[in-house]
């Protein structure tokens, strides 16, 4: 059976990543892979907005997320962080244990960061940072970054962004925004499997770096910036992930950023137009709504983990289930990355048979014919 991902990581590899990573390894101390990196980087900045340097961590998006925290909080620091869902809330916790003092601002599951209550806490209180999440994987829900980053900068603290499940997939401009550490993953919209966080860091984070008292080996950040001086890398890198990415990172700058935008936001209203001709409920408002992974709640009574286990059984289609308090409550169907219209489209018609067989009332092709609409530029 064809196993196809609609999980929010890892998401479906393309072959000619797959190609580049099936590669014979070369050497990472060689000039071959000293070149690989440069142009890697080079690529990474124009996806990130940045004019500044993008370190590449041969770990998961947690372990970037973890470097932002190490290298930047020093013990007792006041740190705000913008708790929207499961990612909000891991990036309190990273912070906490870094020995932060963390005042965490809770939005509850399902809502976007309010800017006006951040301003509030910003005026009240000087912060050394803050940590957002761009796109809450958890909740389906993005939050605006960019007006966080005006507040971070009027009242002068670091912004920290978590967009391990957005980039590259939607925009996000570091350096116009005033992000001073972006943190971002591999196996997300970047259509590479896991094993890589990529990191940006601004001159104003650097100013905290340089002054940071925490302990900090492998994800040192310093030691990330020293190496790239000759575009290495401290220790071992995932050499054919890097190989993967420069692949990926070329598909899509070739596509273009804005049509990769664009294509994913078009997805999200395909798949949100399904979900309500089919009479289903979204977790998250328009407003807010992540171009990348749509969260639907199941209808009463049924539990979204039995449909998740039949679909995946009876036609090789994963979803993401609900996490936390959300679990078994929700699905959610992610289209980050290399996933077509025909994916999609494949993907919510098995979702209606998978609904018919758990006694909801569908009429087979109501779904798949408004995202057909959205496709073809009607709806
Ligand atoms: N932040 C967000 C927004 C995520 O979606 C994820 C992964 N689902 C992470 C952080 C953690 O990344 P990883 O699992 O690669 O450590």
């Amino acid at each position: 059976k064809k196993m196809r991902l609609f999980i929010p990581g890892p998401t479906p590899v393309p072959p000619q990543v797959a190609e580049a990573m099936a590669r014979p390894l070369i050497g990472h101390r060689t000039q071959e892979f000293a070149d690989l990196y440069r142009r890697l980087e080079e690529k990474l900045r124009k996806v990130f907005g940045t004019q500044n340097e993008v370190y590449v961590l041969t770990c998961s998006g947690t372990g970037g997320m973890e470097a932002a925290v190490a290298n930047v909080v020093n013990p007792g620091d006041r740190v705000l962080a913008l708790v929207t869902g499961k990612f909000g809330e891991r990036f309190a916790e990273l912070a906490k244990i870094y020995g932060a003092a963390v005042d965490a601002l809770e939005f509850g599951w399902g809502n976007p960061v309010d800017v006006a209550l951040v301003e509030a806490r910003l005026k009240s209180q000087k912060y050394k940072a803050v940590l957002a999440t761009h796109n809450e994987t958890s909740t389906t829900v993005v939050n605006d970054i960019r007006a966080i980053g005006e507040l971070t900068r009027r009242y002068g603290a670091l912004l920290l962004v978590d967009a391990v499940s957005s980039l590259g997939g939607i925009e996000i401009e570091a350096d116009a925004w005033g992000v001073d550490i972006l943190v971002t993953a591999s196996q997300k919209a970047l259509m590479v499997p896991p094993g890589l966080a990529m990191v940006s860091v601004s001159p104003r984070a650097w100013e905290a770096i340089n002054e940071g008292r925490a302990p900090r080996y492998y994800l040192s950040l310093p030691a990330a910036k020293k190496s790239l001086t000759k575009f290495n890398t401290p220790y071992t890198p995932a050499v054919s992930l890097f190989a993967g990415l420069d692949v990926a990172l070329d598909m899509i700058l070739d596509e273009g950023l804005e049509n990769v935008y664009a294509r994913h936001r078009i997805f999200a209203q395909a798949t949100r137009a399904a979900v309500r001709a089919l009479g289903l409920k979204l977790l998250a408002p328009d407003a807010c709504a992540s171009p990348v992974v749509t969260g639907v709640w199941a209808p009463e009574g049924m539990n979204a983990d039995d449909l998740r286990r039949l679909l995946l059984k009876e036609y090789g289609v994963l979803l993401a289930g609900g996490q936390a308090q959300l679990k078994g409550r929700i699905f959610r169907i992610s289209h980050m990355g290399y996933i077509d219209a025909v994916d999609l489209l494949g993907a919510l018609g098995v979702l209606e048979i998978g609904l018919q067989k758990f006694g909801y009332p569908v009429t087979l092709g109501a779904g798949v014919a408004a995202a057909q609409a959205v496709l073809a530029g009607g709806g």
